[in-house]
Parts: structure tokens; sequence; C-alpha cells
């Protein structure tokens, strides 16, 4: 049995970077992290580690002041990573060292749809709002990017502050001199935890125990899985549902190699394409996501299809004879009302951090601090109403609900290929898919504005009979709750 004052399940990027800020406020708090070591379906492991503040923006980022305020966590992680990087190179040996690759090109094509353009727009403004530098450029500059002409882009932009990391050497490196430090990092998965005594017992897969006074689950979309034993507290706790995306390593083009994340906005349902030089001298393309009921931990022969296609037409045809390094399938922790889980429960000690879905690793600075903080006890840099005991944060009502979920399907059918028939037209399909949705929403009374991605799973179509009963239980209770303006 290890005994430690905390115990975080989940070696994340918000598991590392929690033990982090946490042993740089109290050297002398003894910390073990668990987790297996090869983060099998873990949101980290597979993300692209894009820094992605502004290229995150969508058309719904500045809906209302709940959803501001969630990009104003972003915006103040963007700050601050010069700041972190900075701090983590002081600490670790040369070799260990890494640098922010700032620079992203944003390359809005024609390949979505409507919603594309309208965060595109979305992203400018808010560009202008903060004053943030960008440069609108001809995309012939852009080093390896070389996309089929018929896919070029309308229009294209570089952010210079926006960059990107490694984040599997990033983590690897954090990991080091966490253990430097004395934290134990325990190879194995939780099966579940238990209060024990004046804390709790965390119990492994190798039946061995961890006691701890105080608990922090940040096992990623698997933290309902641990909390599902637990179903005083979970019921009261937005469902974490995975956000499946699959993810891969190829060859760089020998002559002509990517040097800066190119990506495009985001996309239906999804992040947008996007490709990420690494450390190793390999290319990162991402990624897509999917809502599941269950995580999942491989991809399925079509989305890996879509991705790769997407990469050699739409970022360079050369890609074709690139070698497939490595594949990753991770899973983004996302609640059901988009807003992360951040705080202590009502069990006394017991602490969630998750629900980051597309940029926990971006943020994991600001979520680490605020998290540490309570854990501390002190106070709070950054107020927030993202508690886990909470109700859903409504961010539109069920109208705007269904007209985005139906702009992010057709934007979905663009993207997949598709070609509106000439005897009919892109609104009649349309017209099909909202008399279906309104159909799904009046036969079992939601009035809540559920999330395009959370519509579009597609096992609200192949299992209706597992799905529709927890979507039930999740945003039927929540009827009363109104968007707040
Ligand atoms: C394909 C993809 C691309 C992404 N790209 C980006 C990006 O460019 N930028 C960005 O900011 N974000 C990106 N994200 C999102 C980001 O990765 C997540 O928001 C973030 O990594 C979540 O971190 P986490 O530590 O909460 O969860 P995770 O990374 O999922 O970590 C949870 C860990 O807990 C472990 N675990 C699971 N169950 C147990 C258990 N029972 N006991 C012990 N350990 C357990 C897992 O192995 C895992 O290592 C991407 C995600 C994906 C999937």
């Amino acid at each position: 049995m290890t005994t430690v004052d905390l115990s975080i399940v989940g070696n994340g990027i918000l598991g590392l970077m929690t033990a982090f800020e946490l042993s740089n406020k109290d050297p002398n708090l003894k910390i073990a992290v668990i987790g297996p070591a090869d983060r099998k379906g873990g949101a980290s492991q597979a993300s692209g580690a894009m820094l992605g503040c502004f290229g995150e923006i969508t058309d719904q980022t500045f809906v209302n002041d709940q959803a501001e305020k969630r990009f104003m966590m972003a915006y103040d992680a963007h700050k601050r990573w010069p700041s972190v990087i900075e701090k983590l190179n002081s600490l670790v040996p040369k070799e260990h060292q890494q640098e922010i690759n700032q620079g992203t090109f944003v390359v809005l094509n024609p390949c979505s749809g409507q919603i594309e353009s309208d965060s595109f727009r979305e992203l400018l403004s808010a560009l202008e709002r903060l004053e943030e530098p960008y440069e609108e450029i001809d995309p012939r500059i852009i080093e390896g990017f070389n996309p089929n002409q018929n896919l070029r882009p309308l229009r294209s932009i570089v952010m210079p502050n926006e960059g990107s990391l490694d984040s599997r050497r990033f983590m690897s490196i954090v990991k080091s001199l966490l253990e430097q430090r004395g934290v134990q990092f325990i190879e194995q998965k939780a099966l579940g935890f238990y209060p024990e005594g004046s804390g709790y017992a965390v119990e492994l897969e190798n039946s061995e125990t961890v006691q701890s006074s105080k608990c922090l689950l940040a096992a990623g979309a698997y933290t309902q899985d641990l909390l599902d034993a637990h179903p005083d507290i979970a019921d009261k706790i937005p469902h974490l549902f995975p956000g499946v995306g699959f993810s891969t390593n190829i060859e760089q083009v020998p002559d002509n190699p990517i040097r800066k994340v190119i990506r495009t906005p985001n996309r239906a349902g999804a992040c947008g394409l996007h490709v990420v030089p690494q450390s190793d001298g390999s290319l990162y393309l991402g990624a897509s996501n999917d809502v599941y009921l269950r995580p999942q931990t491989l991809p399925m022969t079509g989305i890996v299809h879509f991705l790769l296609e997407c990469g050699i037409e739409q970022i360079n045809p050369a890609l074709y004879r690139s070698q497939l390094l490595k594949t990753r399938t991770g899973n983004r922790p996302v609640t059901a009302d988009g807003f992360p889980l951040i705080g202590e429960t009502s069990m006394e000690g017991l602490y969630i951090l998750s629900g980051t879905y597309r940029d926990g690793f971006h943020k994991s600075p600001v979520l680490a601090e605020v998290i540490a903080e309570e854990i501390l006890g002190e106070e709070l840099t950054w107020k927030h109403n993202y508690q886990p005991e909470r109700d859903l944060i409504p961010t539109v009502d069920k109208e705007a609900a269904i007209k985005v979920y139906l702009d992010h399907l057709i934007a979905a059918y663009y993207e997949h290929g598709w070609r509106a028939p000439k005897i009919s037209s892109q609104d009649a399909t349309r017209q099909i898919a909202e008399e279906k949705i309104r159909k799904f929403y009046d036969t079992h009374g939601f009035e809540f504005g559920i999330s395009a991605e959370i519509l579009l799973m597609h096992e609200l179509d192949s299992k209706p009979e597992e799905t529709v009963p927890l979507l039930k239980r999740i945003f039927l209770e929540k009827e009363s709750l109104t968007p707040v303006a």
C-alpha cells in the first residue's frame, strides 16, 4: 500500500500539470500520479497540442457571456504559455528544453459548409478586438502546403503568436521533472476509489491500493467510469462523454516539409483539419471527433480513410507517398453542456478536473493553477462556475441548438464529399433532417439546447435503446433551465 497526501487518478496533461503546479507551491506535498504508462485511450497522448486559443474560435464562441468566459480562460492560457515554457526550461537539463513552435496558418478552403466561413469571420473579429497580431497572406507562401487547386484556400491568415508543442515529448519531460521532485508515478489503472479513514483509497488493477487524504480524479473521459460507482454524486455531475479522436504521425515530404501549424477553422462537430510538425521530424495529422457512449481505443476504418484523404487533398498530395508512422485514438472528455468540471465534490477531499473537450492541452496551465489553489485552500485566481456538482450550463436554447445542429450536419455532408442533388437542393435535405431532429426533441420531450456534437453521435441512430435513456437522464430534468443572456 502506498500512502501519500494526494492521489491524482489520471496521467494525462491535466494530471501532470496539476502535479507540477502543486509541487511548485508546496514541495513537501506527497503526490502519486496513477495511470497506465501507455496512456491508452487518453486524449493528451493523441493530441496535436496546438496551443489553440484563436484557432479554436467558432461562430458559437461568443454566443453569450458563459461561452465568452470559457474563451477568456483559453485567452489567459495563451498569454501564459511562454512563461510556463521558460519556467520549465529553467528546471530541466538543456537536452530537455523545448520551445513553442510559434506561428499558425489558418486556411479557409471550400471543403466544409457555411459554419467554416462564419467561424473564420468570428476569428478575425476576435483578433481585431483583442489586438492580437495576424496577417492575411497568399497561401502559396506557406512552406509544405500545396493543396489540390480545386481545394485551394479562399482566404488565409498567419497568427505569429499562436503555436504548438509536441504533446508526447512535453508530457515525458514534465514527468521526468516530477519524478526528480519525488512525485510517485504508479503505472496502473485505478479500478475505483472509496472513502477510507479521513481520506480515500484508490484500488489498482494489481490489487494494491493507494491511500491519500485527498484524491483528484483527472482520468479524462474515463472519469465517468470512476464516478459511475458513486451514483449519489455522479447523478449531480454533468455526464462526461468521450469525443473520440483519431490522429496520426506521418513522414514529412522530404524536400518540402511543413514547419508551422496549418489548420482550417473547426469543422462539423469536430476540430478542423490540421498538421503539426513534431520534434522527431515527423508530421502530426489530425483529427476526427465523434462522440460515443463509451471510450474507444481503435478508429473506424472510414475515419482513417477520411482523415488521410483530407490531408492528401487539402494539405499536400505528396503526402500520399509518406509512410504512416503511428496512429492514435484518444477520447476527449466532453461534458453534456460543454463546460469543464473543476473543483471539490460533496465528498470532502474528492476533486475532479476534466471536461476540457478540444483544448484541454492548451488550457492546462490555467486549469492546473485553479485546481491546485482549491486543493491547497487558497483563493482562486479564476472565479468560475464549473464546480462538478452543478446544473447544466445552457448556452443556446432548443431552437438555436437545432439550427446549429443542422448547420453542422450539412457541413459534415459536404466534408464527406456530398453533392447536393440537382433535382432537389441542400435546403430540401436540410428540411428532412430538421423534421427528424424536431421529432426527436418532441418525442422525448427535450427542451435543453443539446450540442451538435452530441446530436451527431452516430449511436443515436445505431443504438437508440442505449443512447436515448441516457440522454433522457441527462437532459430531461434540466428543462427549467433557460440560456444565460
Ligand atoms: C485527437 C485529439 C487531438 C487534440 N488536439 C488538441 C490540441 O491540439 N490542443 C489542445 O489543447 N487539446 C487538444 N485535444 C484535447 C486535449 O487532448 C484534451 O482536452 C486533454 O488532453 C484532456 O486531458 P486530460 O488529462 O483531462 O485527459 P487524458 O489526456 O485523457 O488523460 C487521462 C489519463 O488517465 C488515464 N486513465 C484512464 N482511466 C484511468 C484509470 N481508471 N486509472 C488511472 N488512469 C486512467 C488515461 O490513460 C490517460 O492517460 C485533442 C484531443 C484529441 C483526442
